[in-house]
């Protein structure tokens, strides 16, 4: 079993899209997959990150920022990047420290608030890119919204959605705090639903910005930052296809970052979802030579050992 390891639990795979999402389904989905994990760390002391995504939990908030915005105050993205932090990493902590407490495991486990540095500069911002939040049918209110600098898509249907932009990760703020964490054996949630944005100002002082950035992307920073040995990202398939949405479906088992790669750039994987991922994926074992892998979040323990999902290899090809 590798020594460092950093896994990314998909925020769809947490609560599944078409669902409801409750807070005891959520629970349930974490639970499963932190007992599959403690029973890893029951045979190995792995240094252990988690981090995860937040797309339908942000997704939410956002509803609620809507139907109450003449009640009380809406509040920024970053804010709601931040509470998703606190809630999803809140019940990872409880479901894992009672998992490692049920095998004999027993150890401390934290979540970080975390932010991750972006770029003000970042094209990203000039064009934003990721959809969020509720579809919404009043014209005039879109209207207003846009004069005030929010931008929206179109749907076929006549309403629309807003649009927000998705700069790439550069640093993880709370990176040493982790590192020290780590060494003390303490298994740490961090840079969850990609981290809280925020960039810094001529005067160097930081500040929250109304962006999401990809959590698989700033997972596979962490990991990198963090030297890991293997970054793992869970998810609800059990790994990478080509010819996905055809009768030709095939998963990959194992696969090299150059032909990942030529893959990728076919377009075998889709834009804000598996896209993101196998990007994630090949960033991390090109810069570090680690492994990489992509895999179902009730396979956890096979797909760290290598026997499970798609495993991303520096270069299969020329090893
Ligand atoms: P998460 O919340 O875990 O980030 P996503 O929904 O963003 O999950 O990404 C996983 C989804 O990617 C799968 O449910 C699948 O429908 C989709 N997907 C698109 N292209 C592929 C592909 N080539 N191979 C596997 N899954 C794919
Ligand atoms: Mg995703």
């Amino acid at each position: 079993m590798p020594r460092r390891v950093v896994v990314a639990l998909g925020g769809n795979a947490i609560a599944p899209a078409g669902r409801a999402g409750t807070a005891a389904e959520q629970t349930g989905n974490i639970t499963r997959t932190m007992r599959a994990l403690a029973d890893v760390l029951a045979v190995e002391p792995t240094e252990l990150v988690l981090t995860h995504g937040n797309g339908p939990q942000v997704g939410n908030l956002l509803i609620k920022n809507e139907l109450a915005r003449d009640v009380v105050p809406a509040v920024p993205l970053d804010w709601c990047v931040a509470q998703t932090q606190a809630t999803t990493g809140f019940t990872i902590v409880d479901a894992l420290e009672a998992a490692l407490a049920a095998v004999g495991a027993t150890r401390p486990v934290v979540t970080l608030v975390s932010r991750v540095l972006v770029d003000a500069a970042d094209p990203a911002f000039r064009e934003p890119t990721k959809p969020i939040g509720p579809w919404l049918e009043d014209a005039a209110e879109v209207e207003r919204r846009r004069r005030e600098g929010v931008r929206f898509v179109e749907g076929a249907d006549g309403r629309w959605r807003r649009l927000v932009p998705s700069p790439t990760p550069l640093a993880s703020l709370e990176l040493a705090v982790v590192a020290r964490l780590l060494e003390e054996g303490t298994v740490v949630v961090a840079n969850g639903g990609g981290g809280v944005p925020v960039v810094r100002g001529p005067d160097g002082t930081l500040t929250g910005v109304e962006a999401v950035i990809d959590k698989d992307l700033a997972g596979a920073l962490l990991a990198e930052e963090l030297r890991a040995d293997v970054f793992a990202i869970l998810t609800d398939v059990v790994g990478v296809a080509v010819a996905y949405d055809t009768p030709e479906r095939r998963w990959l088992t194992e696969v090299g970052v150059e032909e990942l790669a030529d893959l990728a750039a076919a377009g075998e994987f889709a834009a804000g979802s598996m896209g993101p991922k196998v990007e994630a994926a090949r960033r991390f074992v090109e810069r570090t030579g680690g492994r990489a892998v992509i895999a179902a979040l009730d396979s956890a323990a096979e797909a760290l050992a290598g026997r499970a999902g798609t495993q991303v290899r520096p270069d299969r090809d020329r090893a």
